[in-house]
């Protein structure tokens, strides 16, 4: 059969392998399975959050206030923006595809960093646009300048902080950069993991009024998924002017979210302490990350995130990802991203200690060879 040629070039997105996969093809026992590689808040599901959907559960038959009223006034308290402001979607995910189906078509353009989150260029291929990206990996705001002042974009994407690298731009630099950019190009700010971003480094915080209320051509989106421990939920959101957030709602499928996910999210924004405390515990941990990195001789980049990335010289980052899945650690492989690496989301204490038991045993044996 014949499909749109476009999607030939497309690659599935690889999502982060499901513990039943590794009980199922490896054997390893449920209770052994450690998984580190989606990014998911390691501390679960906010206990306030459980009472809710068990109290709403019988709910379910009902579909959802699709005003999303009492997530959205929530939301616009939070970050001092009206209902207008914002829309949600199953997942920021949703918001990003929203947003290319309204700027993207044949011949549109979108402008990323090398290595970044993969759903924008997928997305992107969806509508036939094309996709340029910077010559660095990370996110170098001079070679954004450089590539504005070459071609005209129809978006932009930047990643604060970027998945799967960890790193982030001060916003002082993103600022400066959308001085620059032509009114008619859309600049998506992904702040999926701003939550930790901001609590370690305030020179990396955005906040999404100030950004919309001084660039009128960008959008910040939001998730639930990382830092609110909600990712089974789905439920993410763009925060931008009226204008663009009204064109967006003509994109969007009526009942978005399901009646459970708006009760998890509406309750999970009042966890100020959850998220404190999974921030401030990620980052504790993270300096386990760092110091095995040194202590066993490879690079890793300074995170801002909930995960860590290796890079390596003399391991095969897939070789290593498969022989750790096989003993019941799942973690990101970016050999599919062109980076020797892997990412590895910080786990709770018990979980980083049974990685990096495993990890060492894996660099001895390469150390034997
Ligand atoms: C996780 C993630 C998202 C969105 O996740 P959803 O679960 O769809 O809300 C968006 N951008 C980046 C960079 C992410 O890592």
């Amino acid at each position: 059969m014949r499909f749109v040629p476009a999607i030939k070039d497309i690659k599935t997105y690889e999502a982060g392998k499901p513990i039943e996969l590794v009980v199922r093809d490896y054997g390893v026992d449920p209770k052994d399975v450690i998984k580190l590689a989606s990014n998911e808040n390691p501390y679960g599901t906010p206990q306030p959050v459980v009472e809710a959907l068990k109290g709403s559960a019988h709910n379910a038959f009902r579909y959802p206030d699709d005003s999303m009223f009492e997530l959205k006034s929530s939301l616009g308290a939070k970050f001092g923006v009206g209902e207008k402001n914002i829309i949600i979607g199953s997942g920021s995910d949703q918001v990003i595809e929203i947003a290319i189906r309204a700027k993207c078509g044949v011949s549109s353009k979108i402008l990323t960093s090398k290595t970044t989150f993969a759903m924008y260029e997928i997305y992107a291929k969806h509508v036939g646009a094309e996709v340029v990206k910077t010559a660095s990996s990370e996110h170098k705001i001079e070679e954004f300048k450089e590539a504005i002042k070459k071609d005209k974009f129809d978006i932009i994407f930047l990643c604060l902080p970027n998945n799967p690298l960890g790193e982030c731009l001060d916003r002082d630099d993103v600022y400066s950069f959308l001085e620059e950019v032509d009114e008619d190009t859309l600049v998506v700010v992904d702040g999926a993991y701003q939550e930790y971003a901001k609590r370690k480094d305030s020179k990396k915080s955005i906040d999404p009024k100030d950004l919309i209320e001084r660039f009128k051509n960008t959008i910040y989106l939001g998730t639930f998924s990382k830092a609110y421990g909600l990712g089974g939920m789905r439920v993410g959101y763009g925060i931008g002017r009226e204008e663009i957030i009204e064109v967006f709602y003509k994109l969007r499928a009526p009942f978005n979210i399901t009646t459970l996910s708006l009760v998890a999210a509406s309750v999970a924004l009042k966890c100020e302490e959850f998220v404190d405390f999974s921030v401030a515990r990620c980052f504790e941990e993270m300096e386990r990350y760092e110091k095995f990195a040194n202590d066993l001789g490879f690079e890793f980049i300074e995170s801002y995130t909930n995960f860590i990335t290796y890079k390596f010289d003399n391991i095969d980052s897939s070789d290593f990802a498969q022989w750790l899945l096989q003993r019941g650690v799942i973690v990101r492989n970016l050999a599919s991203y062109g980076v020797n690496g892997i990412r590895v989301t910080i786990g709770k204490s018990g979980e980083n200690d049974s990685f990096f038991k495993k990890a060492k045993e894996y660099l001895e044996l390469q150390d034997s060879i």
